[in-house]
């Protein structure tokens, strides 16, 4: 055999046909199943044949009610627009001179590529791209945020930047894969409170995919107590097999009260996934002096927050959008040294012609849904 033949008996090579199924979305909550054509990877991009896909509380947001999705400089419905966003597959094709990944390379996605050129993605900030929904017509700016701004994974291919990009282990099963962005999501929230958690009293409350991912990731990374805070007793059940030494239900306890104990007079960092409208006020009470808040979830309306009590204390609030600054490698690292089991929160698998019921189940956690991941054949 000459070297060339063992090359090429090596390299995978997979049949990619020319249309795909896909879930578009129509009027709101409406999803529908049409053929698409596969689409085809530019420069810097590679094809992914998606291989599962999870289903997040921001997909149940962008199919009722469109926003944070952007297509067209609109709202996203009637658009022959495919939504998922936390998917993850095999490389089957390559765009020209890619050779950061190979075919047959099996990867999980980040959603955000960013556009790369505007203020923000240059500092590193892709995902609070300033460009954000710019890639249409001639206000193209190349930005990308999957099941954002251009198409999505509830459908069998999609086009992906190679910097949205990260390897998944062999002995890493697709389900767990798509797992990743979040636990990505949480650790970006630890990262922008300062990242020193060895050793700190971490509080996370809210006890959704985030949240418990938080959990784990702070553990992960050596916080001394870890204390999970919510309303269910089974999620915080599940808080404690991800590694919370602590966990409060406030409908039986006092939540400020019981941080202030169980760290010998406040917590250095809060995670705020909750979205509650006491929330901040509750968080900068549960802080030592100097203490840091992330707020990671969507209130559902305005909330009143005393100013007063965040400066007293010199308490620092910070803000984060979406998984950025590569923290869904370092995420994907600690699941790779399974230094936490996030497949605990996987607790229904659907088929691609279920994605209906798949978004039901997560919008409804029926069941005690927690995360629904929609398996392809
Ligand atoms: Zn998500
Ligand atoms: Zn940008």
């Amino acid at each position: 055999m000459t070297a060339k033949a063992a090359v090429a008996s090596k390299t995978k090579s997979y049949e990619i046909p020319a249309t795909m199924k896909a879930w578009v979305l129509g009027d709101p909550g409406q999803l529908s199943m049409v053929e698409k054509p596969v689409p085809q990877p530019g420069l810097a991009e590679v094809l992914v044949r998606i291989d599962a896909i999870a289903v997040c509380g921001t997909d149940v947001e962008i199919i009722w009610k469109g926003l944070p999705a952007i297509i067209q400089g609109g709202p996203p419905f009637n658009k022959n627009f495919t939504p998922g966003h936390e998917y993850m597959g095999t490389v089957v094709k390559l765009g020209p001179n890619v050779d950061e990944f190979s075919v047959g390379d099996r990867v999980t996605v980040e959603i955000h590529a960013g556009c790369g050129r505007c203020e923000r993605c240059r500092e590193g900030m892709y995902t609070s791209c300033l460009n954000y929904g710019k890639n249409y017509g001639n206000v193209n700016k190349g930005h990308r945020a999957n099941g954002f701004t251009t198409d999505g994974g509830f459908t069998q291919y999609a086009v992906n930047n190679i910097n949205t990009l990260v390897h998944v282990p062999d002995d890493m099963s697709d389900e767990e894969a798509t797992l990743i962005v979040t636990a990505g999501t949480a650790m970006y929230g630890l990262d922008v409170m300062g990242g020193l958690i060895a050793g700190q009293s971490v509080v996370v409350m809210g006890p959704g995919p985030i949240g418990l991912m938080g959990v784990a990731v702070a553990k992960a990374l050596g916080a001394s107590e870890v204390i999970l805070i919510g309303t269910r007793d089974n999620r915080l059940e599940m808080g404690r097999k991800l590694g919370a030494d602590y966990t409060v239900n406030v409908n039986q306890e006092d939540a400020v009260e019981m941080v202030q104990k169980y760290t010998n007079g406040g917590a250095q960092y809060v995670l705020e996934c909750s979205g509650a409208l006491t929330a901040v006020n509750d968080a900068a009470r549960m802080l030592k002096r100097g203490g840091r808040i992330c707020l990671a979830a969507f209130p559902d309306k305005e909330v009143s927050v005393d100013v007063g009590a965040l400066v007293r204390n010199n308490i620092y609030l910070f803000g984060i959008r979406g998984e950025g600054k590569s923290a869904t490698h370092r995420a994907a690292s600690l699941m790779a040294q399974k230094r936490f089991d996030a497949k605990l929160i996987h607790t229904h698998t659907f088929a691609l012609e279920q994605v209906p019921e798949a978004v039901r189940y997560a919008r409804e956690r029926i069941d005690d849904a927690i995360k629904v991941v929609v398996k392809m054949s």
